[in-house]
């Protein structure tokens, strides 16, 4: 099943996509919830990404090619960093390239979606806490990442974070295919099958760590191809079973 969040008519809500319409849900979407019968064509809404974290939890290196082509040590433990919830952004939204940086890159990844609070939750079960997956986009400043010897500032600009279109409930989060074009050429292509930490042992290691929220959003690493985007690109993150991401590069909104 695919879920969105949307606004209609200037209200936010969540929705079952189906064959290019829009089936609303009344209730809570990580609780109880009912789908509606009457539907709005898909055209007609405006799709917001699919999950309102209190957190990104977002895994560095987590692709063997990926840290050769950076340089960098493979880990023994998940790397952890943190994206703000104001870094945001939706399908369709502009990513802004900020004055502080000349080297701004795509990472696609699979984004998780959480569905219930989770604490040291063990490998096996990781499952029945997510409520689904979908593409993002860990924008990243490489250059200040390269500079600050830490990934905050980098990472974590507002509009950063593009995420959705939708969640995929039923997905097997070990073997998707994964590809970013920018302006339609392929530059990153994988499977989440060469992940070094695969999805449910990030989510039994990260709530070790931390309590997890419903809406809290797992980024899980991007493969190797990484490369900057200028004002003016097109940049689209697909994930086999699930769908496809768009956004644009605009200039730093003043
Ligand atoms: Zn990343």
């Amino acid at each position: 099943m695919k879920i969105a969040r949307y606004v209609h008519d200037g209200l936010e809500s969540w929705g079952v996509v189906k064959q290019e319409q829009v089936f609303p849900i009344t209730g809570d979407v990580y609780g109880a919830y009912q789908v509606r019968n009457s539907a709005l064509p898909l055209a007609e809404v405006r799709l917001l990404a699919p999950c309102t974290p209190s957190k990104a939890v977002c895994i560095g290196l987590n692709y063997r090619d990926h840290g050769k082509e950076l340089d960098m040590k493979l880990p023994e433990e998940p790397i952890m960093f943190l994206k703000p919830p104001s870094s945001l952004n939706h399908p369709g939204g502009v990513i802004e390239y900020p004055a502080m940086t000349k080297n701004l890159h795509y990472e696609a990844e699979l984004a998780v979606v959480i569905g219930k609070k989770a604490k040291n939750v063990p490998a096996v079960k990781a499952h029945e806490y997510i409520l689904g997956y979908t593409c993002g986009n860990d924008v990243t400043a490489r250059d200040v990442q390269a500079k600050d010897g830490q990934w905050t500032r980098s990472k974590s600009f507002d509009t950063f974070m593009p995420v959705g279109p939708w969640l995929e409930t039923e997905l097997d989060p070990g073997r998707v295919g994964l590809k970013l074009y920018l302006n339609g050429q392929v530059r990153q292509s994988s499977t989440t099958a060469n992940l070094i930490f695969p999805v449910p042992h990030l989510l039994a290691f990260i709530s070790q760590v931390m309590t997890l929220l419903p809406g809290d959003v797992i980024l899980t690493g991007t493969p190797a191809g990484v490369g900057p985007m200028q004002i003016g690109d097109t940049v689209v993150v697909e994930l086999e079973g699930i769908g496809r991401l768009t956004n644009t590069v605009g200039p730093q909104a003043g």
